[in-house]
């Protein structure tokens, strides 16, 4: 065994602007493997409403002032740095019981969930302070009232607490979201671990990227942190049913309506298809991902493998396959490199496992249960697997969560059986399903479904680049119903709204174009006799417009252009056909006709400010031209978005296109770039 030798560190709480410590004694955290002293915690007799307002005013208004990008980019400077220094945090990760693979998916998982925040934010919003959602409702006939939905950043605070099992990604996952939608955060991390934190809290303050308030942390026991919250602030937790519950009953959440996100016991399912006997592909990353997500982190993840299904008649087969691949570990001191699996975070997790264990047993009997050799000293667990015959009989195989390296194997006959077992843990952050076969594919996926927030499906032809059962991913969505708290973490965009409050504005267009920054629908353009695409971005304004002559179509035009495509369709080509058609009176002209002379209408042809097209969006043809029709264009610059690292920006036009009767026959945005200074000064 590796003798390892720690300074205990008095951990502090950085609090209203400065690092401080808790009144009194403390408590003393211990190394997981070896039992040493690492760190005291005490956060006794700090001011907590004093913190929370602090947030609330300097964390809060400096971010406020910042765009979407503006906070993405500092993301971005922060994941750099902290990948810089990653080394640091891999060093005190081991304290924690973490193999150096078991630290990859909080460190650099965590670190990564930054990164992937910060480019979503840059691609998929505005460079502006607030979010426009969803289209324009147009609610009267002549188009002087309408309505919006728009985001803001909550005035309040994010308060996040956390479990033990990440100290990093936990973090990282969380205020991510909170800093991109512009809320401050307040971080109390799980004490067992919160030496992990408390470092890389060190780090992130010290490299100076983010706006004074904009981060506070918590070491030590949460007190009356939560009294203090207003109906502006989030609260987010993690951690165990029984916490989750208490807090979100707590007086000060029920009467401000706080908003409240939870993930707390999750008994996770693998359910094996019954397509995927001994010796399919399928069987064979059925039982390597069940192995992995038991023995990961010492089976101390919230998204972790409790509940094995399988086909009656594999069971026996999977058990084999378990017991051979448990065997093979080597539980020690994660610094040990040829270790596998490292302890349990403390020994009262151990203890609190083994109690849950024996809970278990009531339903289930052992078929296996540490044979492999443990070390005597530190919080070490070997892997426990439980069988239970008559599973949709049973209640506690589906109820209590033994943190650690511990699953139930449960056999069913019937898919409606399988799904059934799937829903009696009452709402899960996740299921995965070992398949090749696309009917049990649908009908599984669909039954599991309501009970899980995401579903992965393994078989062979990911095997190689799927991500796993158990890896929560920034874009998609972590969190799941019922037990599994309620909650919706990351997801992309839907975690940032969570920290902002979604307002229906209603009124005239040009004063909804003044809230959002965005020309509407209605409002009034700007013509003069410079052409917008002429105009850097130094010089163009929202509600800029141009007025195109008129082309008038003509059957050799629609003629030429199925000729020149191929598109020979019969609406386009054979009078009779056409109006036979229920929408055409006759032969009309391409839809991507129209969107061509389109663009030949309202081109500016000249070098200059406008870089490229990538693209349009919402496009719809609205009435058919015929042979005759003469079209022309009304283009409004609609959105403005210069990039911050970037000598151009996106602009979004508003394309109207409209026939000799003023009728719409096309709109849509036409997506551009644009330089941000025309001739450019490099
Ligand atoms: P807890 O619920 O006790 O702690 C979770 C977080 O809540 C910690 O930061 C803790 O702080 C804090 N907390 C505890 N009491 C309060 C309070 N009164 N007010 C505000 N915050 C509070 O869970 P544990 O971390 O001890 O884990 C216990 C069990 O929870 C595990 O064995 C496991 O079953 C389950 N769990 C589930 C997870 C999941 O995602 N599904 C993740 C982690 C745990 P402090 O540490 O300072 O007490």
């Amino acid at each position: 065994m590796t003798v390892v030798s720690h300074n205990v560190r008095d951990l502090e709480s950085f609090l209203s602007g400065s690092w401080r410590s808790g009144k009194g004694e403390g408590k003393l955290l211990v190394d997981a493997a070896t039992s040493q002293p690492v760190a005291r915690i005490n956060a006794d007799g700090l001011d907590l409403s004093e913190a929370l307002n602090y947030g609330r005013s300097k964390g809060g208004a400096a971010l406020g002032k910042m765009t979407f990008h503006e906070r993405a980019l500092m993301l971005k400077s922060l994941a750099q740095i902290l990948m810089e220094k990653k080394e640091i945090f891999y060093q005190e990760s081991f304290a924690t019981g973490a193999t150096r693979k078991d630290s990859w998916i909080d460190i650099e998982g965590g670190i990564g969930t930054l990164f992937a925040y910060s480019s979503k934010a840059r691609r998929e919003m505005p460079n502006t302070r607030v979010f426009t959602e969803g289209a324009i409702e147009p609610l009267s006939r002549d188009s002087t009232f309408s309505g919006q939905h728009i985001l803001s950043p909550l005035k309040g605070i994010a308060v996040h607490i956390n479990a033990y099992n990440f100290p990093c990604w936990g973090m990282l996952e969380k205020i991510a979201p909170s800093l991109i939608a512009g809320v401050p955060c307040l971080v109390k991390p799980a004490s067992q671990t919160a030496y992990l934190t408390e470092l890389m809290v060190r780090h992130i303050l010290a490299a100076d990227i983010l706006p004074e308030g904009a981060l506070q942390l918590l070491c030590g026991s949460a007190n009356d942190l939560v009294d203090h919250v207003t109906g502006q602030d989030v609260v987010t937790f993690t951690g165990s049913a029984a916490t989750g519950q208490m807090l979100r009953q707590n007086p000060s959440m029920v009467r401000n309506s706080t908003r409240f996100s939870m993930e707390a016991d999750s008994l996770n399912a693998a359910v094996l298809g019954s397509d995927a006997k001994a010796g399919e592909p399928e069987f064979d990353l059925f039982v390597k991902e069940v192995a992995r997500e038991v023995t990961v982190k010492a089976g101390q993840k919230c998204t972790a493998i409790r509940r094995v299904i399988v086909p009656r008649d594999a069971a026996e087969a999977v058990s084999d396959a378990l017991k051979a691949r448990f065997e093979k570990l080597r539980i020690g001191d994660p610094r040990d490199d040829t270790v596998t699996m490292g302890p349990l975070a403390s020994a009262g997790q151990r203890d609190e496992v083994q109690s849950r264990v024996e809970e278990l047993r009531t339903e289930a009997e052992t078929v296996y249960g540490g044979s492999c050799s443990i070390p005597e000293k530190g919080a070490f667990e070997a892997p426990v697997l439980l069988y239970c015959d008559r599973p949709l009989a049973s209640e506690a195989i589906h109820a209590v969560e033994a943190f650690g390296p511990v699953a139930t194997l449960m056999p069913y006959d019937t898919i409606e059986d399988a799904v059934a077992l799937t829903h009696k843990g009452k709402g899960s952050l996740v299921a995965s399903l070992f398949t090749n076969d696309p009917a049990i594919a649908e009908e599984m996926v669909l039954g599991m479904a309501p009970f899980h927030g995401r579903v992965l499906i393994g078989n062979r032809q990911s095997a190689k680049t799927s991500t796993g059962h158990g890896s929560p991913l920034p874009m998609l969505v972590h969190g799941g119903p019922g037990r599994a708290g309620g909650g919706e973490e990351l997801g992309g965009l839907r975690s940032v709204k969570h920290f902002m409050q979604r307002t229906a504005i209603q009124g005239a267009p040009n004063l909804l174009g003044a809230v959002t920054g965005r020309w509407v629908a209605g409002s009034n353009g700007r013509t003069e006799s410079r052409h917008p695409f002429r105009k850097s971005l130094a010089e163009l304004k929202i509600g800029d417009q141009l007025v195109t002559r008129e082309r008038t179509v003509s059957l050799e035009d629609i003629e030429h252009f199925a000729e020149f495509t191929g598109d020979t369709f019969y609406a386009h080509m054979n009078e009779a056909a056409a109006k036979r058609n229920p929408f055409f009176e006759g032969r009309v002209a391409h839809g991507y006709l129209i969107v061509s002379f389109a663009a030949g209408l309202f081109v500016e042809p000249q070098e200059g400010p406008v870089l490229a097209n990538y693209g349009v969006d919402n496009l719809r043809f609205l009435t058919p031209v015929n042979a005759g029709d003469a079209l022309k264009v009304q283009l409004t610059a609609k959105e403005i978005s210069p990039r911050i690292s970037a000598d151009y920006g996106e602009v979004r036009w508003d394309c109207l296109v409209s026939n000799q009767n003023d009728e719409p026959v096309a709109q849509y945005d036409v997506l551009t770039l644009v330089a941000k200074e025309w001739p450019s000064s490099s």
